[in-house]
């Protein structure tokens, strides 16, 4: 059995959102309680408080009511999550990292997290015990479950950019085939995680899998342009050191956040997919072991503000996170392997090539040439650890490919992204020019005769709002 978690947005009411943050923020107070009982404590030379159940007995001293609609068992599971990282803290300086820190941060909002018997989930709908004397707290999910409601063993209620979620931990069991369908550990295929393909995937049998992240790419990348311009305009509304910001400061602090976590949101959507593509793809090839490679060791390397921004836009470690744990769940290992020299090493003779700087690879000696993501691919294969493919798989002569982000906006044509801007001609259905709409300054355009033609709109200028 394995804990997996997904998250479900909320359709709520004003009166139910204001309720939900009451229980969020009242979580807030309890973590600082505990920060601020052991602060005092320190001072006075006392030893803290940390262990779950003197934490426990704290609590019930301050007796019912004293964070608002909060329960006990949603106060318990902050005190849990404190004693949790205390201790976990604790383990890592006794290990000698000197820089592990305690809790000490108060935070307005702390999750809460409610375990199985305390709430209720009916379909769609789900009930958040509260303290005793006010009404039933009843929240309605966007979504269905994914899991059964039997395997739902926790919900936890999260707040991130502007949102309320709640996150829904339920225990899956490892997919069970009928005999002769289950992966084959003997069968291994390599997987070389990319910034272009999130994944290129060298199997057995000759066949290789290409999944393709331009979307989550182009995502990325508006997203940046996006947020410069807005960076852009917020300095001239920053307040001065010292003074409160202004409504409109909050305002613009607050799209900020909003449009971060969306960004967040989206990339990691599309990781989870192009996993799942990998995943879904392996299963029906009986592919038992994916050795991955793992260019962590590599990225530590300092290369430039712009390099770093291009390591830190891929996040890494959440794709191959989702990796794993799909291929946990699927039932196949997954080891992971130092990728060094496998994109610049010829698969057919195994002699260093120089990198090539596009898409396909050539060998300059034996004159080999083939899909460069896949190169590393079927390169990482051989490096399984166990030593069992000594003779590797074929190069990939049959290629899937498939693409991840198929959501974002900009991926399909009946979706066009907001934040870009035409590249030329007219959007279909707007006419241009506008007819009877004035310029900027104040020229209206009909003075253009008839039978002069209209100028084209110039390259990158800006004629559809932006958001
Ligand atoms: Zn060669």
């Amino acid at each position: 059995m394995l804990l997996r978690t997904a998250r479900v947005g909320l359709r709520i009411s004003a009166g139910q959102r204001r309720r939900c943050f009451g229980l969020l923020v009242a979580a807030g107070d309890v973590w600082a309680c505990a920060l601020d009982m052991n602060r005092w404590r320190r001072q006075r030379g006392l030893r803290p408080i940390v262990g779950y159940q003197a934490l426990c007995r704290e609590l019930s001293a301050a007796g019912p009511g004293t964070f608002g609609e909060l329960d006990s068992v949603g106060a318990r599971s902050v005190l849990r999550r404190y004693s949790d990282a205390w201790f976990a803290t604790a383990k890592r300086r006794k290990d000698g990292e000197e820089t592990a820190r305690y809790p000490r941060r108060k935070r307005r909002l702390m999750p809460v997290r409610y375990y199985h018997g305390t709430f209720t989930l009916d379909g769609q709908r789900l009930r958040l015990p509260i303290g005793r004397g006010s009404a039933p707290l009843w929240v309605r999910l966007a979504r269905q479950v994914p899991y059964p409601p039997e395997q739902v063993r926790s919900v936890t209620l999260v707040y991130e950019g502007g949102r309320l979620f709640v996150d829904v931990t339920a225990e899956v069991p490892v997919t069970t085939y009928p005999s002769g369908q289950e992966p084959d550990t003997h069968r291994v295929a390599g997987v070389d995680p990319g910034v272009i393909h999130p994944f290129a995937v060298a199997g057995p049998d000759g066949e290789g899998l290409v999944v393709s992240g331009r979307a989550i790419r182009a995502e990325t990348h508006l997203h940046l342009k996006d947020t410069k311009h807005r960076q852009r305009a917020m300095v001239q509304r920053a307040p001065n050191p010292g003074q409160a910001g202004s409504r409109r400061w909050r305002k613009i602090r607050a799209r900020q956040r909003k449009l971060e976590a969306r960004h967040k949101r989206r990339v990691r959507q599309a990781q989870h997919e192009a996993a799942e593509t990998v995943i879904d793809w392996a299963v029906a090839r009986r592919i038992g072991t994916l050795v991955v490679g793992d260019p962590r060791g590599v990225l530590a390397l300092k290369a430039g503000r712009r390099h770093n921004q291009r390591v830190q836009a891929w996040r890494i470690g959440h794709l191959i996170r989702c990796l794993t744990d799909k291929a946990e769940q699927a039932g196949i290992a997954l080891v992971l392997v130092d990728e060094r020299g496998t994109s610049s090493t010829c698969p057919a003779c195994h002699r260093r090539v120089p990198k090539p700087s596009n898409r396909n690879f050539t060998c300059i000696r034996c004159g080999f040439s083939g899909h460069r993501d896949l190169v590393g691919g079927a390169n990482i294969a051989r490096r399984d650890p166990g030593g069992t493919t000594t003779t590797g798989n074929p190069f990939p002569v049959v290629i899937t490919h498939r693409r991840a982000g198929r959501h974002l906006p900009g991926a399909g044509r009946s979706r066009r992204d907001p934040r870009r801007s035409p590249h030329h001609g007219t959007a279909p259905g707007v006419p241009w020019p506008a007819v009877a709409r004035p310029t900027r300054s104040g020229e209206s355009l009909a003075h253009h005769s008839e039978d002069q033609p209209t100028p084209p709109p110039q390259r990158g200028k800006r004629w559809l709002t932006r958001h």
